[in-house]
């Protein structure tokens, strides 16, 4: 298991979910309006009936389905190829590193690294739409500018920096794994600027905006769409809503800040961690299409 994974055990703890009840969850989802369904971890391509439920989504009318995976099993052309043809629009592999050291010393899994850069390189050849997703941790920030520049070379058409969230089994390895925001901060701001550069959508997550001073447009939360979350053992309405009332916290001293009304804040374990003193408000205010 990843040292960061959010997930922890909890697929021993809660056991899989079968295809009807996931086809459930989808129909629910539909009634409600969603238009984009995403599998994601714990590791959906370890689900025997992966396949089976991208094509119940896109029998619903789902317009995008998206795997978001450690990346593993893409390293198997002929896997990509089934979720190709089951109707998979948008593929989200994950690297945490530039290097097999860095990738490996997160994943803990000795060959990990070849098989997403075979992964990534496999669903290229097959013409889809690669997404990446790393998570920033103690272990690999200074990397970033290179491991952004490796998944140009890969031809991403886009890639997110996640900073890691302290739940789960990153929780337990907080210590360690949990770098300060203000540390990393060059390193994500050159590593953005090799996909700016390249005109490659790119983007943050669990920054806020007062860290992102220049690269505001690359903060995730705002192109995170709305939705309903089915995981393995609840169902909730709105991961936004989620997110903004019970996931991040914002403090009082950030009332004034520009960017209140958009800024979800840190995780709330981070400042649990490292206190308040790098979050500042922003001055000014923010411009209508800002809000
Ligand atoms: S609202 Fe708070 S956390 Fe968000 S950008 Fe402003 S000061 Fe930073």
């Amino acid at each position: 298991m990843c040292d960061f994974c959010a997930q922890g055990g909890k697929r021993a703890r809660a056991g899989g979910k079968s295809l009807g009840q996931i086809k459930a969850d989808l129909a629910r989802a539909k009634k409600e309006g969603v238009t984009g369904a995403v599998f994601t971890g714990g590791e959906p391509t370890l689900h025997p009936d992966l396949p089976a439920a991208v094509r119940a989504a896109r029998a619903m009318g789902y317009e995008s389905v998206q795997v978001q995976t450690n990346g593993r099993r893409f390293a198997y052309y002929e896997y990509c190829l089934e979720l190709k043809k089951a109707g998979v629009t948008e593929m989200g592999p994950s690297l945490h590193g530039s290097t097999p050291e860095i990738h490996e010393a997160l994943t803990r899994a000795p060959g990990s690294f070849k098989e997403v850069v075979s992964g990534i390189l496999n669903c290229k050849k097959l013409g889809m739409y690669v997404l990446t997703n790393s998570v920033i941790t103690s272990v690999n920030y200074k990397d970033l500018p290179e491991l952004a520049r490796l998944l140009m070379r890969l031809k991403v058409d886009q890639f997110q920096f996640a900073f890691v969230h302290l739940v789960g089994s990153a929780w337990k390895n907080r210590k360690t794994l949990a770098p300060k925001k203000t540390a990393v901060m060059p390193y994500l701001k050159r590593a953005l600027d090799a996909g700016r550069e390249s005109g490659v959508a790119c983007y943050t997550e669990a920054i806020p905006f007062c860290l992102m001073k220049g690269y505001e447009a690359c903060v995730a939360e705002r192109v995170i769409p709305e939705g309903p979350v089915s995981d393995a053992d609840f169902y909730i309405e709105s991961y936004g809503d989620y997110r903004r009332d019970e996931g991040k916290a914002k403090r009082p001293e950030c009332r004034p800040c520009r960017w209140f009304s958009l800024c979800e804040g840190p995780w709330r374990e981070y400042p649990g961690l490292y206190g308040w003193d790098e979050f500042k408000p922003v001055k000014g205010k923010a411009p209508a299409a800002e809000r």
